[in-house]
């Protein structure tokens, strides 16, 4: 008779267990002589009080990592920790009139709490959240030490406005170019603001990328892209007739593109390219045109999005390969003053956003790409342009060469002409860090009026958010404090204001795995340091990913971190997310899974007739109300169940549609690898020699199998063998063929190798055995070679051409000893009888077919 295996007491029971033993303590270096690191690290969540399905999946997938590595001998550091400034604290303090401060450790507190039911193998003593004191002041520390290494700067920079609240808004913030807040059409002013110098990395980070062997290539893709680096020119086009002197000789333009020079028919300016402003003083039409691109906001993806309008400026250039051919000069809304020189030059044929503009004001399009196999009489551009490689034409000296070729050709022409140059651009900014808000980590500088901008001095950090703030007002509370940002002067001893500017969130996450390594031993530090594994969400792809990789090399350069490569993550891993059916009820309404039940062949609404169908399966989220909570799976099934399950179907880098009866079919299996367990309790503990066995054999193979499953990251195939492996155990208690010494050999390792998956269990198991000490600190089975081999063959046999049964044969048997085999078979034995043998045709490794009259 066996027991049930009882999940919510176990689990409490381990969990505290471990605690008090303090396994999961860090190891420092010297205790770990001779063992191989292993940092291990999930993409810290930020605290909004709730934690989902999404990060029981990235969590049970790093703590499979952390255990699987811990089982083969290393010394692995697998910390925790909050992301915990920024806005939506800010949001509850204006809704709720609770302090950011207070909201946001009431949320870590209650998340913690939910993460530590999952008997993950954190060590808590390295946990910090980004908004404590002792954060933020060192990272006020490293601003420092970057504005010494002139990695950090001021300059004048365009940021969306909110013109009724008078502040500044976070592009997040502008929806469809309106102030999230307010509803006001929102413009774009320019502030002096800090910046992060990650352009002097551009090379650096693009050739980093080619190392990062262990990233999934499409990170390491938008990664590039992000960078963009381009091989082009600048061309200077010569102003035609008398221009004011303001202007210079010539407006520049970069171009990736010079192949395409003949095909000119417009230069673009951007709306506030320094020649539009000066036009527009005395031309109300193009001041028009320059108030409403900014109210169009400052992401690149709004001005995408935005109708391409322009003003002709009543300007001409001349062409630089003819100066008898000029061309007008237009401003556009598309084109950015951030990116090249604030100027392009339309060639409709081949940049759609040019056509577009082309068609719309009637310029002209003239093709200069003929694509490969298009003629040149019937090549015609309706409207789409060609933008890929093919063969120049109407380009006079650039006839017939490739696109490759006459970018080449053409630069070698603009250099001798004296009106360009070869270059190479990159898209990617300086970063700009400045946010115009109170929870974030104030940046540590004041500004005094007779010494300008001067560093607070190291000794007087942290510069600590004040605690008395109010939300009262629109804007940021640090500017709006009646006291906090009079200060003094660090050189002069005059009064000075502090600046009232904190630090982009993503300044936080930059560097908080290196303060996981050793909160100020630099040793310890590059001990742990690079990441070995790190695992988190693909949305973070550029922004976090490219600002960790900029910041490591930064600390590195002004000797804050020792990591040579400057890598800090050796091996990434995305996870898919976590998915579920939506609901809506018959009047329309999106119902929550919980509420919903199965009668009648239907669904229904619980308790009413309000019938509901079943829609799409998408991500969790609120707003389609499809969303489980971790904390009532838990309750219901027990941790284990739910680390299994989002692992189980589907690869990890995939989503996972989280059900109802896959929990179920679960939580089954967690009672059935109890029987196997608890059917072995009371039997002999004495370890024996079990012999080699075929459940033996079968053991040492899945062990490893299950082990290279883990290492390449494939977690739903190393389910799918445990569950065969527990399939086969079941089989071999009925058949009395395995001795109970192989079954709790067996059972031995099975454990072991569901530790990583659940812990939990694992432990009740290894108990239950009569084992020593916790199975979480247990090595990972070492298989027996000589049990790995399969030595054995399963043939068919056929009798006269028709399969009769299978027998088992050694490898090496001899095709005498197959025929005798064969012959006497029980399974044959009926087939045969009585009938003359007539020949028997053995073919090595695949069959026996007797034939018979
Ligand atoms: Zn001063």
């Amino acid at each position: 008779m066996t027991s049930r295996y009882d999940p919510q007491a176990a689990e409490a029971r381990w969990r505290e267990a471990w605690a008090d033993a303090g396994i999961f303590k860090t190891k420092s270096p010297e205790e770990a002589k001779g063992q191989e690191k292993s940092y291990v690290l999930e993409m810290f969540p930020y605290p909004s009080g709730k934690l989902h399905m999404g990060h029981v999946r990235n969590y049970a997938m790093g703590d499979v990592v952390a255990r699987h590595r811990r089982a083969l001998g290393h010394n692995v550091l697998h910390p925790m920790g909050w992301d915990a400034f920024g806005l939506p604290a800010e949001n509850a303090a204006i809704e709720r009139n609770v302090h950011p401060g207070e909201w946001t450790y009431q949320n870590i507190a209650a998340m913690r709490a939910q993460l530590q039911k999952l008997g993950l193998t954190l060590d808590w003593s390295r946990e910090f959240a980004t908004c404590d004191t002792a954060y933020y002041g060192e990272q006020q520390r490293l601003f420092l030490k970057l504005l010494e290494g002139n990695l950090a700067y001021r300059k004048a920079s365009k940021v969306n406005w909110d013109p009724v609240d008078n502040t500044v808004l976070a592009n997040e913030q502008v929806i469809d170019g309106k102030g999230w807040r307010t509803g006001a059409p929102v413009e774009q002013r320019e502030l002096t603001q800090w910046f992060f110098k990650i352009t002097a990395f551009a090379d650096q980070l693009l050739e980093g990328l080619e190392t990062l062997d262990n990233w999934p290539e499409k990170v390491r893709l938008m990664q590039a892209n992000w960078i963009g680096k381009s091989k082009g020119a600048s061309v200077r086009w010569v102003l035609d007739g008398e221009q004011p002197a303001e202007f210079g000789k010539h407006i520049e333009v970069y171009t990736t593109r010079p192949d395409t020079l003949y095909g000119a028919s417009f230069l673009a300016l951007a709306p506030d390219h320094p020649i539009t402003r000066a036009l527009a003083e005395n031309r109300p039409d193009i001041r028009d045109f320059i108030a409403d691109a900014a109210k169009i906001g400052t992401s690149e993806e709004a001005i995408e999005k935005a109708p391409k309008l322009g003003v002709d400026l009543g300007l001409r250039v001349q062409h630089p390969f003819n100066p008898d051919w000029t061309i007008p000069v237009w401003t556009a809304n598309f084109v950015l003053s951030g990116y090249g020189t604030g100027a392009i030059f339309g060639s409709p044929a081949g940049d759609q956003r040019d056509l577009d503009f082309a068609r719309k004001y009637d310029l002209p399009v003239q093709p200069v790409v003929l694509p490969p196999e298009a003629s040149e009489e019937s090549h015609e551009v309706t409207d789409t342009a060609y933008t890929g490689p093919g063969t120049i034409y109407n380009s006079d000296f650039l006839n017939g060469l490739s696109t490759d070729d006459a970018i080449t050709a053409a630069i070698e022409k603009l250099e001798i002409l004296g009106l360009g140059e070869g270059t190479v651009n990159y898209r990617l900014r300086d970063w700009g860090v400045s946010r115009q808000r109170y929870w974030g980590c104030p940046i540590p500088v004041v500004h005094c009026e007779t010494c300008g901008t001067v560093p607070v001095s190291e000794a007087d950090l942290p510069v600590e958010l004040p605690k008395d703030v109010s939300f009262d007002k629109p804007g940021n509370p640090l500017a709006h404090h009646p006291t906090w940002k009079k200060t003094n002067c660090p050189t002069c001893g005059g009064t000075a204001t502090r600046e009232t500017d904190t630090l982009d969130t993503f300044v936080d996450s930059s560097w908080y795995f290196a303060r996981f390594a050793g909160v100020s031993d630099k040793e310890e530090r590059a001990y742990w340091m690079p990441v070995d594994q790190y695992i988190g969400g693909v949305e973070h792809a550029v922004l976090h990913l490219l600002y960790a990789r900029f910041i490591s090399r930064a600390l590195r350069d002004v000797g804050e971190l020792d990591l040579p490569a400057g890598e800090p993550f050796l091996g990434l891993f995305t996870q898919g997310m976590v998915t579920h059916e939506t609901y809506k009820s018959s009047d329309g309404k999106w119902v929550e899974p919980g509420d919903v039940e199965r009668r009648d062949g239907g669904l229904f609404v619980k308790g009413s007739d309000l019938a509901v169908t079943a829609g799409p399966i998408e991500k969790m989220s609120k707003s389609r109300k499809n969303v489980v909570d971790p904390d009532a799976i838990i309750a219901t099934f027990g941790a284990d169940v739910a680390r299994w399950f989002v692992l189980s179907d589907s690869p990890p880098e995939r989503d996972v549609e989280w059900s109802q009866a896959g929990a179920e079919g679960a939580a089954r299996f967690v009672q059935r690898v109890w029987s196997i367990f608890d059917g072995l309790d009371g039997t002999d503990q004495a370890p024996k020699d079990a012999g080699a066995t075929p459940l033996l054999r079968f053991s040492h193979r899945a062990a490893a199998e299950i082990n290279k499953a883990i290492s390449e990251f494939r977690l739903n195939a190393a389910i799918a063998l445990c569950h065969d492996w527990v399939n086969t155990l079941k089989k071999a208690e009925g058949s009395g063929e395995e001795t109970v010494a192989s079954r709790r050999e067996s059972a031995r390792f099975l454990a072991i190798c569901l530790t990583p998956f659940m812990p939990h269990l694992a432990e009740e198991c290894w108990k239950t055995l009569g084992e020593e000490g916790f199975i979480s600190d247990a090595p990972w089975p070492t298989s027996d070679p000589a049990l790995m081999i399969e030595n054995t063959i399963t043939l068919p046999i056929q009798v006269n051409g028709k399969r009769r049964g299978e027998i088992e044969v050694a490898r090496d048997a001899s095709k005498e000893d197959i025929e005798g085999q064969a012959l006497n078979s029980p399974e044959i034995a009926g087939f045969i009888d009585g009938l003359d043998i007539k020949k028997i045709i053995v073919v090595p490794g695949r069959i026996v077919n007797i034939v018979a009259s």
